[in-house]
Parts: structure tokens; sequence; C-alpha cells
């Protein structure tokens, strides 16, 4: 004999109601995203092209959030202030980026430069400085990226990443920890520029430390170093691609060029 607890009408008309409900809020919140994601990702390509006219007021907005005045105030962020002003002392152009030193961001040997515009050294990247070694190159590679305006563009396709990838959480709740899943985006994305953008920024640091420094030899070595110890907590300039060694060749054949 089939045993069954009978159940009131109105309970399962309520739960497959809601449940539709929800599908739906779900689903155009999914086409919603999509659209917001393209829209974005779109935006982050012909960023080159429309970006640059916005970016002043977009860089004044930002300026002092990232670095603000105290944490430019210690010696260490002192220190690289005048090695990035050494490095725009032979900049044709008249350029003002807020440096600073600090962990708040990730506490791996980095560097960065944002919005602001703002260039982030790490502390572990200014151990490096205290034994010695000339940073010239990786500051200049991250005025490159201020300077060709690259942060703006690839924070335009890491605003199209972002959404879908909220949009992937909404559909697929079984692992939905959404602030989790965009912090993971966010992490491993916004450093990322486009393998055109980081031979620019190659290009640029290396003709602006040829004209800065009088004897760019440390700087050389120092990213030589990096890229031969295979440092896992490697800098940006080095991490991000697999052809570090051809980079390396690159900067190297402008730097000591006649
Ligand atoms: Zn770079």
């Amino acid at each position: 004999m089939i045993q069954y607890t009978p159940k009131l009408p109105s309970e399962g008309v309520n739960t497959s109601k809601g449940k539709k409900v929800f599908r739906r809020l779900v689903f155009c919140c999914f086409i919603a995203l999509v659209i917001i994601g393209i829209i974005n990702a779109s935006l982050g390509s012909i960023g080159e092209y429309v970006a640059v006219k916005y970016e002043k007021e977009i860089n004044s907005s930002v300026s002092g959030s990232v670095c603000d005045d105290k944490m430019m105030a210690t010696p260490e962020s002192r220190d690289v202030q005048a090695k990035v002003k050494r490095l725009l002392s032979a900049y044709d152009k008249p350029l003002k980026i807020r440096v600073c030193v600090t962990d708040k961001y990730m506490t791996a040997k980095n560097a960065f430069a944002t919005l602001g515009p703002t260039l982030v050294v790490t502390k572990a990247m200014y151990e490096d400085v205290k034994k010695g070694n000339d940073i010239s190159i990786v500051l200049a590679h991250e005025i490159g990226h201020t300077v060709h305006g690259h942060s703006i563009r690839s924070i335009g396709r890491n605003l199209g990443t972002i959404s879908i990838g909220l949009a992937l959480a909404l559909v697929e709740p079984s692992d939905s920890d959404v602030g989790k899943i965009v912090l993971d985006i966010l992490s491993t994305n916004t450093l990322k520029y486009s393998r055109k953008d980081e031979y620019a920024a190659d290009k640029f640091a290396a003709e602006l430390c040829k004209k800065a420094l009088k004897d760019p030899l440390p700087a050389l070595n120092y990213i030589e170093k990096s890229l031969l110890e295979n440092d896992p907590g490697a800098f940006e300039i080095m991490s991000t691609h697999p052809d570090s060694k051809k980079r390396v060749a690159r900067i190297k054949e402008i730097l000591l060029g006649q």
C-alpha cells in the first residue's frame, strides 16, 4: 500500500509560482548582465580610440584615492617618488603621477599603474630597492602604461568580464558565492594588459631609461636577474606573459642600442 501525505492545494501552487517568478527574475538579470558585459567589453576594445578624451576627467576624480597623502608621505614612498621624478624629467611632456609604496592592495613583489594617474609599488618590491637594486625599468614600464592610457582600457575590458562573471554566478546558484567569484575575477584580471599593451610599455620604458639614466646597466640587470631567478612572485612586467626572455631582449636592444 502506498502511503502519502495529502497537501493543501495552496501549498504546491504557491511554491511553483514563486519558483517561476524567481527563475524569470534570474533570467532577466542574466540577460541584462550579458548585455552590460557585451557593451563593456566593446567599450574596452574601442576605448583605445575614445577613452583618452575623457581620461583627464576620470583621472582627476580618482586622484588621491589609491595613494592618499598619508601613504605618499612615508620615506619609502618619497624615495620612489624621486626615482619616478628623475625618469619623468626625461619625458617630453609634463606629467604628474601619484606614487606610493604600500601593501594595501597586494603583498607580492609588484608595481602597478592605475587611474589617478597613480603608481603603486609593494613593500616586497621596495625591499629590492633597499638591497641596492635599480627598479627604474619597472617604474618606467608602469609610466608607459599610464602614458598610453592602458589602465582605463584595461578597466573597460574588465568591467565586461566582471559583468559576465556576475551573470554566470546568477544562473549557476550551486556554486554561487557571487562576491568570491567577482573578487577572483578582479584579482586575476585587473593587472592584465594585452600583449600589445605590454610591448608598448616595454618600448616606452627602454626609451625613457635610455634618456634618463646615466648608467642603465643596473636597471637592466635587475630585469634580467628577476627573469633568470624565475621568481614566482615576479612582478607584473614579467609575470603576465610567457615570452619574458624575448621582452628582455627587446628592452636590451633599445636601451643599449646606438
Ligand atoms: Zn605591464
